[in-house]
């Protein structure tokens, strides 16, 4: 076949590949065009996942009747007038208008500001039409019907109206953030309606569309290096969530989901969350046009930095930072480590002089070590304020409570305030040290960690960490088993999610209510649970079921959920599990010792962290020097 100039329509069709994959990538196309124009309302109405209509109302600077054609031209632009170095609008392109006109039917209303008349032009698969004159006070009515409708191979791939739609509202929430002074509205046949009434600032906004709750476990990030800025909201790392869905980073005011900013704000956690956990963040990266490229995909997601380890630099930088001024506590490490960094410890320190030599100046003491540096402490970072060591992050540990059934197995006696366990050597009731691979406990140090004396040496235990991976065996015996033992709550508890994830989880509800935990509909936006499974005790179970919602986003179908309902079983045991911060009589350590012994792979909690780590006798004597 001959080399042949493609056809207009073809041409705009190929285009249309890159920039539209789906009903959420024409929303976010028109919705750009509406910021663009200084709009400061925007509504956005869909139906059946923008399948069939979609349509963006804004009431911006509108487009002349001269110039309505030109929109729906291929490279036709009013936002390069800088040239591409001076890019300060979120379209550059000149491609949106042209290539949704070629996949659908496309209509521009529009009045600009201070014609007497508005105008219409529609483009049908590459057809245009107009344009004449039609009603509209202001601004600009953008329509786009039967999306996809002749394009067969492209509709296959959409998802149900229900994943569409919710795509959408992804795409809006996105662009909401970014703009917290717009009002933005979608309605729609298919959705309840979603409003985010202009805001007087960021953080009024973040509310909105996030929900009260991140305001209260997030950190403000305000940091600048080399004129780069970075600003907005980390989530703590407590604050965590199963997927990344609540992340949200903006280069510039654009919505981006660059790789290397991604992975530049797992680093900023990476000493604070467990790897398959995901942090919130909010984040807004302001800097010169020039120093990045947003020319380097059609839809405008991924960016090129001039200097990406500058950057990379400050996003960790300043999470760090955050985290450190706030007393957050650093991960824990293996054996190993520990001894390594004990071992260089005992060795920093100036010994104290073995002979008094008088009281000439500084003669007795050790000398005072350096000034503290929270970067080198291997202890790093507490807050250096009021009662050293105490994350501020924390819940501050609740009044001691009964957690019915909370260890399954294990002995309840009255309340535990009593119960500060005190180390016990010769305590007649206890085991000795030789019946049992991981000893006779001893202690309860902290509230969470039970040191246990065993005949090579010591076991120390992280009771949090343990429980739950006794309480993940329990769900996951009982996903093959008969339905788990719920306990009902004394009131159901109301738990607030976006319409989307109450959708998922009611269609779950079936096999949730196998493992213990009942929950219904409550209104448009919440779900009530009734139930949690007894093996849990007192969980925090809006936490569960947020987490849990987030889980059912990413499996997206019952049957996924279904071959992944394991991970499910982790979800929940994670949440049940005894808060650290429980203080533990001795028999109660000794029976969770003893059924860690009886549990398989009990030595790992469920996020592959240990659940005790030992220390041999000889390991101890080195540390002393002894041997
Ligand atoms: P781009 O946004 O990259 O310039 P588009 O195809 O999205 O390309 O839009 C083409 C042009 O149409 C824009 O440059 C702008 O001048 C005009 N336009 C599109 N939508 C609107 C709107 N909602 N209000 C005012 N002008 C608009
Ligand atoms: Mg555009």
């Amino acid at each position: 076949m001959p080399i042949v100039q493609l056809d207009e329509h073809l041409i705009d069709q190929i285009a249309a590949g890159e920039v539209v994959e789906r009903p959420a990538s024409v929303v976010k196309e028109l919705v750009e065009n509406a910021i663009d124009a200084g709009a400061s309302r925007i509504e956005i109405a869909t139906a059946s996942g923008g399948k069939t209509l979609l349509r963006v109302t804004d009431d911006g600077c509108g487009i002349p009747e001269i110039e309505l054609a030109l929109a729906v031209r291929r490279h036709c632009t009013s936002k390069l007038a800088g040239g591409l170095d001076e890019i300060a609008t979120l379209g550059f392109r000149g491609e949106a208008l042209p290539s949704i006109g070629s996949i659908a039917r496309l209509s521009l209303r529009s009045r600009a500001r201070g014609a007497g008349e508005a105008y219409e032009i529609v483009v049908d698969h590459s057809h245009c039409d107009g344009p004449r004159p039609t009603a509209l006070s202001r601004g600009t009515v953008v329509e786009v019907r039967d999306l996809f409708q002749r394009v067969p191979a492209r509709l296959k791939f959409l998802k149900s109206d229900r994943a569409e739609s919710s795509a959408i509202t992804d795409v809006v929430r996105r662009l909401a953030l970014a703009e917290p002074e717009i009002r933005f509205e979608i309605s729609g046949p298919d959705r309840t309606t979603t409003v985010f009434d202009a805001a007087r600032n960021m953080g009024e906004r973040i509310a909105q569309v996030l929900g009260e709750e991140l305001a209260d476990n997030a950190v403000a990030i305000d940091a600048e290096r080399e004129g780069i800025r970075l600003s907005g909201f980390a989530g703590l790392p407590t604050f965590s969530r199963g997927n990344s869905l609540q992340q949200f980073l903006f280069v510039n005011g654009r919505p981006v989901r660059d790789k290397m900013l991604v992975s530049a704000l797992r680093g900023g956690y990476a000493d604070v969350m467990a790897k398959d956990r995901h942090p919130v963040a909010v984040l807004f990266l302001t800097l010169d046009p020039a120093d990045v490229d947003v020319n380097v995909h059609p839809a405008k997601a991924d960016v090129r930095f001039r200097d990406p380890g500058l950057v990379r630099g400050l996003i960790v930088g300043a999470l760090r930072q955050a985290f450190a001024d706030s007393g957050l506590r650093s991960s824990s490490e293996g054996t190993a480590g520990i001894l390594a960094r004990m071992r260089a410890k005992a060795d920093a320190v100036t010994p104290a002089p073995r002979r008094f030599d008088g009281f000439a100046p500084g003669g007795f003491a050790a000398p005072r070590q350096t000034p503290y540096d929270p970067g080198a402490s291997p202890f790093r970072p507490f807050a250096g304020t009021g009662d050293a060591g105490t994350p501020v992050f924390e819940a501050p540990p609740a009044a001691p409570r009964q957690e019915a059934a909370a260890f399954a197995g294990l002995a309840e006696h009255g309340t535990t305030d009593d119960a500060a366990a005190a180390p016990a050597p010769h305590n007649p009731d206890c085991p000795t040290t030789d019946d049992f691979p991981l000893g006779a406990a001893r202690a309860q140090l902290h509230g969470n960690y039970i040191v246990a004396e065993t005949p090579a040496g010591l076991v120390i235990v992280d009771q949090h960490a343990a429980h739950e991976r006794l309480v993940y065996e329990a769900l996951k015996a009982a996903i093959h088993g008969r339905a788990l033992a719920s306990q009902m709550l004394l009131i159901p508890e109301i738990v607030d999610l976006p319409a989307d994830d109450c959708d998922r989880l009611c269609d779950n509800a079936e096999d949730l209510a196998a493992l213990g935990l009942r929950l219904e509909r409550f209104g448009p936006a919440a779900i009530a649970v009734r139930e949690t499974p007894a093996i849990l005790g007192q969980a925090d179970t809006t936490r569960l079921v947020r987490d849990l919602a987030d889980e059912l986003a990413e499996f997206g179908t019952r049957d996924t959920v279904l071959s992944r309902i394991d991970q499910v079983a982790a979800t929940i045991a994670c949440h049940g599990s005894v808060r650290s911060g429980r203080i533990l009589k001795l028999d109660e350590m000794n029976a969770l010792l003893r059924q860690m012994e009886k549990t398989p792979s009990a030595s790992q909690c469920n996020h592959g962290r240990p659940t005790f780590i030992e220390l041999g006798l000889a390991d101890i004597e080195k540390l002393f020097g002894r041997r």
